[in-house]
């Protein structure tokens, strides 16, 4: 099973990445987790990408398939994919890689979230430095690995708002794109994390009935 997550920032797709890609055994591609991790191994097309991240823009279409070139050449059966696509080119591309290696995507998940709860969500989001799990409290360190809690530097109110824009204009036609595949579920992203992958797992359970 090849799934996309698709949806506003803050609507919780990192953390049901991580849980739902360890439960169905999928392999994990978070574009922004990665270019995070690049940027601080001093990757010189992902410190390009820091100028637009921390503005709250999209890495433009050529330099992010360039710095993702070798996860989507790799990429095999069985992956979950996200923060990737986020644009119509984007999505184009990949969809001629998956062609190419004979791959299709078999279910695009949307985080349905009202603009207001995200921006209140990534007003209070923290996260562990050292492991990458994200609270909406400051504990200050994470009680899971015993890391340094921060927030993110695109968390803040005026990016924030951004992000929700961008989201709007350029990733949002990409709902009209994988509805006409047949491939689009929505799901409501609001309530708790179990709820959210409680859902997610029905309509994926639902699709093989
Ligand atoms: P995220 O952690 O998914 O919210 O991503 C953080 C930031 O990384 C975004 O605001 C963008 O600047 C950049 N980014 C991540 N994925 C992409 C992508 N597919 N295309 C362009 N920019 C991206």
């Amino acid at each position: 099973m090849n799934i996309v997550l698709l949806g506003p920032p803050g609507a919780g797709k990192g953390t049901q990445a991580k849980v739902l890609s360890k439960e169905l055994g999928l392999k994990y591609l978070g574009t922004g987790d990665l270019l995070r991790s690049l940027v601080a191994q001093g990757n010189p097309k992902a410190l390009e990408a820091k100028s637009f991240m921390d503005k709250g823009e999209l890495v433009p279409d050529k330099l992010m398939v360039e710095i993702i070139s070798e996860q989507l050449r790799d990429l095999e059966s069985g992956f979950m994919l996200d923060g990737f696509p986020r644009t119509l080119e984007q999505a184009e591309i990949l969809e001629s890689m998956l062609l190419q290696l004979g791959i299709q995507i078999d279910r695009v998940i949307y985080f349905d979230l009202p603009d207001s709860e995200a921006e209140h969500r990534l007003s209070n989001r923290y996260q562990c430095k050292k492991c990458g799990n994200i609270y909406n409290t400051n504990f200050g360190i994470c009680p899971q690995c015993g890391g340094m809690l921060e927030r993110r530097q695109d968390d803040e109110p005026s990016t924030i708002r951004r992000r929700l824009e961008v989201y709007h204009a350029q990733t949002t036609p990409l709902l009209d794109f994988y509805e006409k595949r047949g491939v689009l579920r929505r799901v409501d992203a609001q309530g708790t994390v179990e709820e959210v992958t409680e859902r997610i797992k029905a309509v994926l359970k639902d699709d093989q009935n």
